[in-house]
């Protein structure tokens, strides 16, 4: 099944109850597309974590309005809990897995109440524990679907050129993946395209997927 008849079929099976979530990141404009291309309606979950590049706020304002996004949603963290556990914006140098446990993980599965499918951008190019993604996956009752899964640097290159899509501004400065300004530095040539996030802490997922990481984030704020 191609990408477009997975998520074509998701829809079908579940209606009204499937979400995407992106990070409007340098590779987030071609799921994007081809979710718009099926249903403009459909929601787009961003994590606003508070800690984004001020270029990721304006590529996800001009994307969606490029793509004719009619629902994107800003999953905020709680404010109770962000002002008990990082009062001065700086856990993440301190915990980076509570950070990410705090401002991504929590406001997620509170979001996923009302879903029953979640589509996500992961790749199996992205290295480390994406190697060996399943493009379906059973997570906690919900379905977690990635469709480009199998799609390598190449083929998003091609789909990005064939559809105009715009780049993310820090693509092209050397960002090959996007996240939390504090916990993101542009990659080096021949490195893996995620070797750029939380760099030299050993930390390579932010745990809002079923992953080691995703482990110890919860055991982190429990
Ligand atoms: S990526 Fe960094 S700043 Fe963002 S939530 Fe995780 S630790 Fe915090």
């Amino acid at each position: 099944m191609t990408p477009e008849g997975l998520v074509r079929h998701l829809l079908r099976e579940h209606p009204g109850r499937v979400a995407v979530l992106s990070s409007f990141g340098a590779e987030a404009a071609v799921l994007l597309h081809l979710v718009a291309g099926i249903d403009r309606a459909m929601p787009v979950l961003f994590l606003e974590t508070g800690k984004h590049f001020p270029e990721t706020l304006a590529y996800r304002a001009a994307l969606a309005s490029r793509l004719g996004l009619r629902d994107v949603r800003d999953l905020l963290p709680d404010p109770a809990l962000l002002a008990g556990l990082d009062p001065d914006g700086t856990l993440w140098s301190r915990a980076p897995d509570q950070c990410c446990a705090l401002r991504k993980v929590f406001p997620l599965d509170a979001a996923l109440e009302g879903f029953d499918v979640l589509l996500d951008g992961r790749k199996r190019h992205h290295g480390a524990e994406r190697t060996a993604l399943q493009a379906v996956r059973q997570e906690d009752g919900k379905l977690r679907v990635s469709p480009l899964a199998l799609w390598d640097s190449v083929h998003i290159a091609a789909y990005r050129a064939e559809h105009d899509l715009p780049d993310h501004p820090l693509f092209a400065r050397g960002y090959a993946s996007i996240g939390c300004a504090p916990c993101t530095s542009p990659t080096r040539p021949g490195e893996p395209p995620r070797a750029g996030r939380w760099r030299g802490t050993g930390k390579t997922e932010c745990g809002i997927h079923h992953t080691p990481s995703r482990n110890d984030n919860n055991k982190a704020l429990t």
